[in-house]
């Protein structure tokens, strides 16, 4: 199993650093701590949520691969909201709950979700990753300001529909922390292909990617050890047991605490198979399909 501190304690805190604005109180400190070291304990960085498949940008190379969906589709909020409350009933700090798409601003049940997720005491902060082509209504907006710690995160590639300071500026008139994170390039994930890796290479490219240990992906009652690797599965580019945990499955709590350590905690990852990350080939950001 991959070190713990690694996987787990190290990008908590870095997470916490990010999401908590101001300065950090010791006992707020102590406490993830605790929540960290304590045995079975389940605290993890980042929990994001797909709602759905559908996009407002067609990016050629997009790692989690929306453009691939012949058929999109939006997840019920019942469902989503199941799922994230079985998660979160067997965690002590999920320190991020990201709600993402494809675009979340264009999820009709947005407002459901944002209602159902205030209730959970042991999410520190929800956040909203956009590509800013959409404003969110004035009820969205209000809703979103209305939850305790929460930040919009703009992901800008200078697409000319996208408009990033139209976004920050409603952002800032409704009090909600927005950040603009421009791109000029990515990594190109390659195709979809296997490329058949040998286990070890395996395990030294899960370890780099940044997504190993910020973007484990809930995706209809599975929670995956990428984005990409949920995408994947769903669309039966691969088979996905390898990579997922089943939260929906029947477990004890105990069971469900010590299974999903393990998740966290994965030597390798059967996408890193499907991606050429690794190799860092700079590629144009959001480059668009027709
Ligand atoms: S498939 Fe592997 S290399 Fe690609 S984003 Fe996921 S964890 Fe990273």
């Amino acid at each position: 199993m991959a070190s713990y501190y690694k996987r787990v304690f190290k990008p908590s805190f870095r997470e916490y650093l990010y999401v908590i604005p101001g300065k950090k109180s010791f006992f707020g400190c102590l406490k993830l701590l605790w929540n960290l070291i304590k045995p079975n304990a389940v605290t993890y960085p980042v929990a994001v949520t797909v709602l759905t498949t559908y996009c407002s940008l067609k990016c050629a190379k997009c790692n989690n691969l929306m453009p691939c969906y012949k058929e999109p589709y939006h997840i019920p909020a019942e469902t989503v909201l199941k799922d994230i409350e079985t998660l979160l009933s067997h965690t002590d700090i999920c320190i991020k709950l990201e709600l993402l798409g494809g675009e979340p601003f264009i999820y009709p049940e947005l407002n459901k979700v944002i209602e159902g997720v205030k209730k959970f005491n042991n999410v520190l902060c929800v956040a909203f990753t956009t590509n800013a082509t959409v404003i969110p209504s004035e009820e969205t907006l209000k809703l979103i300001a209305s939850l305790k710690n929460k930040k919009i995160v703009i992901s800008d590639y200078g697409v000319k529909n996208q408009k990033p300071e139209e976004l920050m500026e409603v952002c800032k008139a409704y009090g909600i922390p927005c950040a603009r994170s421009v791109s000029e390039y990515w990594a190109d994930p390659g195709g979809l292909e296997c490329r058949e890796k040998s286990e070890e290479q395996l395990g030294i490219e899960y370890e780099k990617c940044y997504s190993s240990r910020y973007c484990r992906t809930l995706l209809n009652g599975k929670m995956y050890a990428c984005a990409r690797a949920a995408s994947l599965t769903d669309l039966g580019y691969m088979d996905g047991s390898h990579d997922s945990f089943d939260i929906r499955a029947k477990r004890s709590d105990k069971e469900f605490r010590k299974e999903f350590r393990k998740f966290l905690t994965l030597d390798y990852a059967d996408a890193c198979n499907y991606c050429d990350h690794y190799k860092s080939i700079h590629i144009p950001a959001g480059e668009q399909l027709e």
